[in-house]
This record gives C-alpha cells, structure tokens and sequence, in this order.
C-alpha cells in the first residue's frame, strides 16, 4: 500500500530541527503496519524544483522515521525508478520502505496534467492501495497527492482525517469570540485568507512581516521592513470591510526594530507609527504582545498562523512567546497551524499538549479556513468536501 506522508522538516544540515511532522505520521505508520500491511512511503523535501538533488534527499527524514518506529525503513535511491521498484519488491508484510523525494520528479508538480498522471501512473504501479496522510500537501494538485489518489482505491489517513475534524470545529460554528492570529513571512499567500476570516472570525490580530504592509495602508512609514506595495490597496480594503462589518483588526503599537536583518543586530523599541527609515521591525513591541494576549486569552476559539516576529533569532521572539503562551490559557479551542509556527512553540519551550492542537499545515489549513476546495481532499473518496 502507498501512503503520502508529510516529513517536510526543517533541517539544518542533515539535523533535523523539529521532528513534529514525522511524530505526527506515526499513529496511521503503526496501525497499517500492525495490520500487516507492506507500506511504501511518498514524501517530499524543500523544494529541489523536479532536480535530483542530494541537499534534498529524504535520508535524515528516514533515519528518524527508523528509530520513532522502532524498526528500519529503507529508502531507495532513487522515486521511481529501478531501486523504488526493487525496494517494493523486497518488502515483507508490516515492514516500511520510503521513495526518495517525490519532488526529484519534474511530473510530481507540472501543471500539466498528462505529466502528473505519468508520473502518478508509475506510483500506482508500485501498490493496490492510497492512503492520503501528508495534510500539510493536500491542498496541492501534485501527482501523489492529487492523482495518485484517483487511480486507486483510497482513504484518508488517521492524521488528515484528525486535522480536518478540528479546522470543522473551526469553520462550522466556532464558540464565540472567535480570534485569528496572523503573522510570518509569506504575506501575499496570507493577505489572500483574510478576506474570508473577517467574515468568518470575530477579531483578526496581525504582527509578524505581514504587519509592515497593514501600517504602510494606515499611511505610516516602516523603512526598511518587509513591505508588499502592491497589496496596500487591498489591505486598506479590508481595514474598510472589519470597520464596516463591525469587527476588530488588532495592529501593533510598538515595533522592535533594528538596523539590520541579523541575529544579533540591535534592537529598539518605537511606535508602530514612526519607524525610523534606516531601520526594520523584526518583532512587535511589548506593549503590544501584552495587549495582543489579552485579546487571545478572553477568546473562546483561537487560531494562530505565523511568528510575530523573526523568532529564531532571541531578540526577536519575545512577540511569539507571549502569543504562544496566551494560546495556552486560552479557555477553549487554540489551534496552531504554520511550519515554522510548530517549530517556533517548540522551540520556545511549550510542550504540543498545551495547545488544542497543533497543526501540522499551515498553506493547507489557512486554504481550508479561507474555504476553498483542497484537491487532495476532494479527491478522496471518504473526505468529499
Ligand atoms: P508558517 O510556516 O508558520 O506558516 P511563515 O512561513 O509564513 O510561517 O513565516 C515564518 C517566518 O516568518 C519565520 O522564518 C520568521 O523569521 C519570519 N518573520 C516573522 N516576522 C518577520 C518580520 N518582521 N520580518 C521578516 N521575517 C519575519
Ligand atoms: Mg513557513
């Protein structure tokens, strides 16, 4: 049986920084394997852009796959080729064997949809059976997520079905007040969900780089910070939708800035409205984590996607510690989504358990709360949305 999974880790080197995602596949890996199955593993890393690339192989992920099992899990040289299907072919009932990055294949994520079927064609050919558990790709149409699925029997794994429970809870009826928290670096992908979460969440509070372009459309100058000019017209429009549609958008106040993009570049704190022009804002001001954790800790729901700030640096995480911290006195239900917002609480010290859930996509949470269609899901024959 083939199984996409997501280990799409963060490393440093071959060491993997936060192992959250391989954890997280591990209850659907042990129960197919103690119901005999032979499992061959599809997963991804980075982004080698359809290039065989060593700096991207799935070994690190392997190995630590190998040992939370408690039992070895070969990888093959290579996707598809003749060490894939000599792997298959040796494996024995209840054993794991893992493909080499699905993304070496330049069909994994063609838009071309006679390319991907090729591509998905020769997975199918190395099993009878799709089990779709890597939640953080199912809203990608690539070819073991999307088509693979449509050329075998399938089902959803234990972990996309868990992950799609909660964002339900989220979407349909959450408990009043309903608060999202947005921050991090990829801010067009994320301007593009708030359009839908003003309508759908009480009260929307934005830091991390995406805040620099809500300031810039109030009119204030942010100098040197990460800034999407092309997106402050739309961004003022939806300051113009909360105010008109009676909801809140929280802003910073204060800004920790500093005079370059550099751990160990001096911070300062300054009003959110004057940011000096030879500096940028790494993290908000304490003045606003204190006020941006009151507003989570009198929620009755909270989601929170993205660091407030460039939290891997210690200057600079004091923003993402105070939310995170608020998230875990929250009365209700918190969810976290967001790689690096995983790996950020993670690595401030909170165990998982003290969130309601932590999860493990963010690109696909946020594209599933913004409501639209996930391919990956759609396509499967128990989750049809
Ligand atoms: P997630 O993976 O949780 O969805 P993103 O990938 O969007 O989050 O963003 C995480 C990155 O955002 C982190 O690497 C962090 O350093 C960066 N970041 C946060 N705030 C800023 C900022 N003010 N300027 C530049 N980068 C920032
Ligand atoms: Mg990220």
């Amino acid at each position: 049986m083939l199984i996409r999974c997501d280990l799409n880790v963060p490393l440093d080197g071959e060491t993997i920084t936060d192992d959250g995602r391989i954890r997280a596949s591990l209850p659907t890996l042990n129960q197919l394997r103690e119901a005999g199955s032979k499992i061959i593993v599809l997963a991804h890393l980075g982004r080698p852009k359809g290039q065989v690339n060593p700096k991207y192989s799935l070994a690190p992920a392997a190995k630590r796959l190998s040992e939370l099992l408690g039992t070895k899990v070969k990888l093959a040289r290579d996707v598809v080729g003749e060490s894939a299907q000599q792997t298959v072919a040796e494996l024995a009932d209840g054993e794991v064997a893992m493909l080499e990055n699905v993304r070496y294949e330049p069909g994994e994520e063609s838009k071309d949809d006679a390319e991907r079927g090729a591509l998905a064609d020769q997975y199918a050919a190395l099993g009878d059976v799709f089990v779709s558990d890597g939640f953080g790709v199912v809203h990608r149409k690539q070819a073991s997520v999307y088509d693979l699925a449509s050329r075998l029997p399938n089902a959803a794994g234990g972990l996309v079905k868990a992950e799609v429970d909660v964002l339900r809870q989220l979407t349909q009826n959450p408990h009043r007040p309903y608060v999202v928290v947005l921050g991090g670096a990829k801010v067009s992908d994320k301007l593009a969900v708030i359009k839908n979460l003003i309508t759908t969440a009480d009260t929307l509070v934005v830091g991390g780089g995406m805040v620099f372009t809500f300031l810039a459309a109030q009119g204030h100058e942010v100098g040197k910070s990460l800034l999407e000019q092309d997106q402050i017209e739309t961004v003022r429009g939806y300051l113009d939708d909360a105010t008109a549609g009676g909801k809140q958008i929280v802003l910073p106040t204060d800004i920790i800035v500093a005079p370059e993009f550099k751990a160990d570049s001096p911070p300062k704190v300054v009003r959110a409205e004057a940011i000096p022009e030879d500096q940028l804002g790494l993290d908000i001001g304490p003045e606003s984590a204190e006020a941006f954790a009151s507003v989570i800790r009198s929620a009755k729901t909270v989601f929170w996607n993205g660091p407030m700030g460039v939290a891997e640096w210690e200057s600079f995480s004091g923003g993402t510690k105070a939310i995170a911290q608020a998230l875990t006195e929250v009365d209700g239900l918190s969810v976290v989504g967001g790689g690096d917002s995983a790996a950020a609480v993670r690595d401030l010290g909170f165990p998982d358990d003290a969130f309601g859930h932590i999860s493990t996509g963010g690109g696909a949470s946020l594209e599933y709360l913004e409501g639209k269609t996930l391919p990956g899901l759609a396509v499967l024959e128990n989750e049809r949305h």
